[in-house]
């Protein structure tokens, strides 16, 4: 069966392309997909423009489409076992891993889905005119293209395909061309749900062929997307000549901020946890540690202790903790970003190389990494790596700690670790990033909206807000006794 989804129809790429997809883990291959071009970008389009201008979908009330989204979380329970495994053929992430994120994703659909189940966001207006009727109603923007990472393919996308569809609008996805395997699944099970034709369209590809038609065709009137700093300017950018609405979730360089009063056990365990989860390959990972002087040493040679015991594998290997990186390019650049480091004189204490076991030999692994002794200006601390590296820098008070953790360009997430609960709110409040753990690392919940502050993004998604990038207000404003007003008289 073809693998891209246009105007309800699967259809092989119109010039024949195809693309092997290959494990992480051990270099085979997995499936040969149709990869999509320019023509293809255009065709679904044209079938997502048709879509909403003629289509039933925007003029569906919210309460059914909520109904269908809830419909889709059902499925996406029923197939989590296909799904999980497609995402860790694809990716090389551990299979457990893959099975918490279909949770998740399910829970994503339900809670939108709930949101519009509940009946939408309409808002009847007091004008204070008593011969006036006055609404502000929640209307979808239009034709979204939806472009999505490699790290978490399916969480990514349904952050944006659940809030777009519940708010009413038609789109064209475009995942990783790394990763498509959970995207073309999704596909069928929101057709199997009832979402009509056209709605929703999927095209593979690479960014430069099939992403920028997505971003710069007049008929879209919104972009979201979810990836890396420089591909996002691009995107604003090409975004500007038509102005469509964006949203942008970009990178992260997230400091973990520890104070010597905390617990020492349970800190040093989610340091390792915020880095090294997937192989450091998540936007808000903890990437850099910030850890008061006189708990330095003790703390740095626990996690280092820590981190060299980590056991890499494939997705399968119920041993493994943690796995691949998701290509030799990539893992080319991690290389690459840990040689700036040293040269610039950060001090290596585990890691720096790929491993040597033979048996992780045809996967792009790369072992747990620890850069110590790392200043402000070291581009290992301004640059964000998206692998398995933590860079460990020392503070004195909470002003030099709060002062290094803003002295970044990003503004994801960071995290900060004391038994004193004051200075706890206090660092939070002063940290400027979209979300901030206080003794914690990682959680987040669909309720509460996830973004980035600074270069690290535009816009919301998930929670109240997460809906409404999708939506458009409207004000109607009905006189029911019209009467001349002679202003010019
Ligand atoms: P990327 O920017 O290379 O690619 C992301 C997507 O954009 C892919 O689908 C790619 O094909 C597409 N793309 C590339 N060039 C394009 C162009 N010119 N026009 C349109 N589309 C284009 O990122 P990646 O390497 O896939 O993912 C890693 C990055 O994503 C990291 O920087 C990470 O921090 C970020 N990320 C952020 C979040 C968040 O919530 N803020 C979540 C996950 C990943």
């Amino acid at each position: 069966m073809p693998d891209l989804f246009i105007g309800g129809r699967w259809t092989a790429a119109a010039d024949g392309q195809v693309r092997e997809i290959r494990c992480p883990a051990d270099g085979t291959l997995v499936a040969t997909v149709d990869e999509g071009g320019a023509k293809d970008a255009a065709a679904a389009i044209a079938a997502a423009r048709t879509a909403f201008d003629d289509g039933p979908w925007p003029w569906t009330p919210a309460a059914e489409r909520g109904r269908l989204l809830l419909r889709v979380a059902d499925l996406l329970e029923r197939d989590k076992d296909a799904l999980a495994r497609a995402e860790s053929l694809d990716t090389g992430k551990r299979l457990v891993e893959s099975c918490y994120d279909m949770d998740d994703i399910a829970n994503c659909f339900r809670y939108f889905g709930n949101l519009g189940a509940a009946g939408g966001t309409n808002r009847v207006v007091d004008t204070g005119a008593a011969e006036t009727d006055s609404t502000v109603r929640h209307e979808p923007v239009g034709v979204c293209s939806l472009i999505t990472p490699w790290n978490y393919p399916l969480l990514q996308t349904a952050w944006k395909v659940a809030p777009a569809v519940a708010a009413g609008n038609t789109f064209v996805l475009k995942p990783s061309e790394l990763t498509p395997h959970t995207a073309i699944h999704l596909m069928r099970l929101l057709t199997e749900a009832g979402l009509p034709d056209g709605a929703a369209n999927l095209v593979l590809g690479t960014g430069p062929v099939v992403g920028a038609p997505l971003t710069e065709d007049p008929r879209v009137d919104m972009v979201s997307f979810t990836g890396g700093l420089l591909t996002g300017r691009r995107i604003m950018a090409a975004a500007a000549p038509t102005v469509k609405k964006i949203a942008l979730e970009l990178g992260g360089k997230n400091p973990n901020l520890v104070f010597a009063d905390t617990e020492f056990d349970t800190a040093v365990d989610h340091a390792v946890m915020a880095i090294f989860l997937h192989s450091g390959q998540v936007c808000s990972a903890g990437a850099r540690l910030l850890v008061q002087d006189e708990l330095h040493d003790a703390f740095v040679d626990e996690l280092v202790a820590r981190a060299r015991r980590i056991r890499l594998g494939g997705p399968f290997d119920d041993n493994a903790r943690t796995g691949p990186l998701i290509s030799a390019a990539h893992r080319t650049k991690v290389e690459a970003y840990v040689a700036a480091g040293l040269a610039e004189g950060a001090v290596l204490r585990c890691g720096g190389a790929a491993p040597d076991d033979p048996a992780l030999r045809d996967g792009f692994y790369y072992l747990p990494t620890v850069l110590d002794e790392c200043t402000p200006d070291m581009s290992v601390i301004r640059d964000e790596s998206f692998g398995p590296v933590m860079t460990v820098e020392r503070f004195r008070d909470e002003d030099e700690a709060v002062r290094l953790a803003n002295d970044t360009v990003y503004g994801l997430t960071a995290a900060v670790w004391t038994q004193d609960s004051g200075r706890a709110h206090r660092v939070a409040a002063r940290i400027r990033a979209g979300t901030v753990w206080i003794n914690d690392f990682h959680p987040y919940v669909p309720q509460a909206e996830w973004g980035g502050m600074k270069q690290s993004g535009i816009g919301r998604e998930l929670g109240p807000a997460g809906l409404a990038e999708y939506q458009e207000a409207k004000h109607v404003w009905r006189n029911t006794a019209p009467r001349p007003q002679r202003w010019f008289e």
